[in-house]
């Protein structure tokens, strides 16, 4: 048996290098070898925040572009050596909350994250996709290899802020944190028409690549109540929407404040920590307001991948902005995730493109 090497959670607080036996692959399933990875905040939740739990010897990773190695015998539309996008929540597409809708919770709540959750990740020499035909993506030419990772997680969360937060033309939203999620969650409200954009952020390089994608206000919560701070620039108005993508339990109550009647708060932040959400009764309408409050994973598919592809090839986005530390080897993969978890200010997003 065949075996390879992958980035592993040990057990809470501990990763390492570990050697497992390459994944089979079944009849609908597809095998690939990566061609650019990326850490994410999520793998931080997982391993320092123990936010899923213990987990043992589980190769982390759900970022990657990559090339296809082997395909089952019932595979139609993938073969060895096709460059692939590949979506950070790869769903069971049978399961009934699939035909509901949320493909992301196939089978129970978030079970479509698969990737160093439920199996290992993408943070090894190969790794497993389950349901190829379904959940894989060609990846087009004019696309590279590092640019196609950020089409795994950051543009479909980022872009997912913005749907469920229902962006119309001309509105105003506040974007509550600007790591590379709530840069996309930017870039996705102001392609959707947004007229005023908020994005509450402290760090400097963060803070211009916002401004970069279209924001037209910053507002830094080191700064003092961010809810003063808006009502401030907004001559009291409330705004439209708020996204949630950064900070803690705190934002919900601070974008109730904000918005207003019939607005949204939509989170898609890893609420990593902490029991409960406070939401503050009066500002919520007496709980007649009509402000929804709603949060999701981001969804996968071939579909939504190659309509994200199309974005990227037209040159509507460039998600290149976000690439601040860009590594060649695969053994840089530790230095990049612990890059993640100590985030250094001029830190968004480190990539490891293979070269070999
Ligand atoms: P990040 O840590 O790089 O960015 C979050 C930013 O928020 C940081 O810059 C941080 O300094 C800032 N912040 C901290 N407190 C704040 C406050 N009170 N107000 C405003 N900003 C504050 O993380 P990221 O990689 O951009 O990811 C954002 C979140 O999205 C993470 O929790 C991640 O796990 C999660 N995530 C969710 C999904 C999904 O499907 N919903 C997918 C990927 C990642
Ligand atoms: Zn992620």
């Amino acid at each position: 048996m065949a075996t390879m090497k992958g980035l592993a959670m040990l057990g809470f607080d501990k990763i390492g290098w570990i050697e497992k036996e390459v994944p089979e692959v079944g009849p609908n399933d597809a095998l690939c070898r990566p061609l650019a990875i990326s850490p994410c905040t999520s793998d931080v939740h997982t391993v320092w925040e123990h936010a899923i739990g213990d987990r043992h010897d589980l190769i982390l990773g759900h970022e990657a572009s990559a090339e296809v190695v082997e395909v089952g015998s019932l595979v139609k539309d993938f073969k060895p050596g096709d460059r692939v996008i590949i979506p950070a929540i790869t769903p069971d597409w049978e399961a009934v909350e699939s035909q509901a809708g949320f493909s992301q919770h196939s089978y129970g709540m978030l079970n479509g994250w698969k990737f160093s959750n439920s199996k290992d990740g993408t943070f090894a020499e190969y790794f497993h996709v389950n349901q190829a035909d379904g959940n894989l993506a060609h990846l087009p030419d004019e696309i590279s290899a590092a640019d196609a990772v950020m089409l795994s997680d950051m543009v479909p969360t980022g872009f997912h802020g913005a749907n469920l937060a229902e962006v119309a033309y001309g509105e105003t939203v506040v974007v509550i944190g600007i790591g590379p999620v709530g840069l996309m969650a930017v870039a996705g409200t102001v392609l959707r028409g947004a007229g005023r954009v908020y994005a509450v952020g402290s760090r400097k390089r963060c803070q211009e690549v916002a401004l970069a994608y279209g924001a037209t206000d910053l507002v830094n919560y080191k700064d003092g109540d961010i809810v003063e701070q808006v009502k401030e620039a907004q001559h009291g108005k409330p705004v439209d929407k708020v996204i949630l993508a950064g900070g803690g339990l705190e934002t919900f109550d601070q974008a109730v404040r904000m918005v207003r009647p019939g607005g949204i708060v939509a989170n898609i932040n890893y609420l990593g920590t902490g029991e409960y959400i406070q939401i503050p009764r009066v500002e919520w309408g007496l709980g007649m307001g009509h402000i929804r409050i709603v949060g999701g994973l981001m969804p996968g598919g071939r579909k939504n991948m190659e309509y994200l592809a199309q974005v990227l090839v037209n040159k509507r986005l460039d998600v290149g902005r976000l690439l601040t530390h860009r590594f060649s080897r695969f053994e840089d993969l530790e230095e990049g995730l612990l890059l993640m978890k100590d985030k250094p200010r001029d830190l968004i997003k480190p990539v490891i493109e293979l070269t070999s």
